[in-house]
């Protein structure tokens, strides 16, 4: 017997589908369904292209801008095809304005956040799949909080819209004004809303007006490590690039760290991985949170450094950014440097992510805990 939470692991749970859906978007649906939906309406097919002109082409959400419909026409398809979905509860920015996090409401009340970061070369987007996460890893703020339920396709592609238009005013200085790259590292866990999430990854790489236009290589879906899911994903015609949560090399402490590694163990969930490469020809993001005493010993860089070596594999480790209460900390300087050293000495490519975003709660989930609470994790955003 197990002492650990038992891990829903159904991608469609049946609490997650019976939780209050959004009403339908034109994100939910491919060009084709927006002109069905269009012509029951009683309108002229192009609208629909008119309409997600304005929406994927130029970012446009009001529909009291889009001045070229006529009048009545605007406020029937708004009506049916641009529910407001998110309302912003809080922006704050940081790093000189180069990383700003969104906290919204959905219309039911759950909080979701996302965030834009800014680079010279690109901007990327993290945004959030679920309304809290059942996954339960007990060093994720989301985690701690539990499922309130999937989000709707619409929902999470509408975050990367309202975050692209904010990159495309120019505020983010030094930064292309394009978004370029979209990462689902926010809340949630994405290969548990399975087929919302892939609808949306269809949004978001498909051309204008039908969706986005990003490049498939530049999606990133991070996931605990479901493995029927993974296997599913890379029998889709997307090649995206997949980040696996790894967290530890063995068993024992992955168990703890990662919950549903209860279900699918380490071998397995490496399998799956080095599966999804060999079939998109990507290399596989592993995430690895360096949490001082926990999972940072030489023994388990040697230990990871052996299940990863010769395969198309890069680690990223992740300075633990410490949830408030946790009893957990980040691994000193020193210790990480050493942890990079042997993986590299296995021939692992291995980076150390930035800790963008740390003073407006950056971390998966910890800008909702702190509205949850009523604390003010930060100041507001000027800009
Ligand atoms: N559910 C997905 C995606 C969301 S979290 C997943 O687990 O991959 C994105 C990444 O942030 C994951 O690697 C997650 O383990 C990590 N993460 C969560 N909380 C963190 C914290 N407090 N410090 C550092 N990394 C954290």
């Amino acid at each position: 017997m197990t002492s650990l939470p038992l891990i829903p692991v159904d991608p469609d749970a049946p609490g997650a589908r019976r939780a209050a859906m959004p009403p339908q978007h034109l994100a939910d649906l491919d060009l084709a369904g927006r002109k069905d939906l269009v012509t029951k309406l009683g309108e002229s097919a192009f609208r629909a292209r008119q309409i997600s002109t304005h929406y994927f082409g130029r970012l446009v959400r009001d529909p009291a801008q889009m001045t070229d419909l006529p009048a009545v026409s605007r406020e029937r398809l708004a009506d049916q095809l641009l529910p407001r979905l998110l309302t912003p509860v809080r922006e704050l920015a940081c790093d000189d304005g180069a990383t700003r996090k969104a906290l919204w409401r959905l219309h039911d009340g759950a909080l979701v956040e996302s965030v834009l970061m800014g680079y010279p070369d690109r901007v990327t987007v993290c945004i959030s799949s679920q309304a809290g996460c059942g996954m339960a890893c007990p060093f994720c703020a989301t985690g701690q909080a539990g499922l309130t339920r999937n989000l709707s396709t619409a929902e999470i592609v509408d975050q990367a819209v309202y975050l692209a238009g904010v990159a495309a005013s120019g505020v983010v200085a030094g930064s292309p004004p394009r978004l370029s790259h979209v990462v689902f590292m926010g809340m949630g866990e994405p290969l548990a809303n399975y087929n919302r999430v892939i609808a949306a990854i269809r949004r978001l790489v498909s051309p204008a007006p039908e969706g986005l236009g990003l490049s498939q290589r530049h999606i990133t879906v991070s996931t605990v490590g479901l493995v029927p899911a993974i296997h599913r994903l890379a029998s889709e015609d997307l090649s995206v690039t997949l980040a696996l949560s790894l967290h530890a090399p063995d068993d024992e402490l992955r168990d703890e760290l990662v919950p549903v590694n209860q279900r699918w163990k380490v071998c397995e969930v490496l399998d799956a991985a080095w599966a999804y490469a060999a079939r998109t020809g990507r290399r596989v993001s592993i995430e690895y949170a360096m949490i001082k005493d926990v999972n940072d010993q030489p023994w388990r860089a040697d230990l990871l450094g052996r299940l990863l070596a010769g395969k198309l594999a890069h680690v990223n480790l992740i300075p633990l950014n410490p949830t408030p209460g946790s009893r957990w900390d980040a691994s000193p300087k020193p210790v990480e440097r050493e942890f990079v050293r042997r993986l590299r000495d296995a021939g692992v490519s291995t980076t150390v992510r930035d800790t963008r975003g740390r003073e407006i709660d950056g971390a998966c989930g910890q800008l909702a805990a702190a509205e949850d609470k009523g604390t003010d994790p930060a100041g507001e955003m000027s800009a």
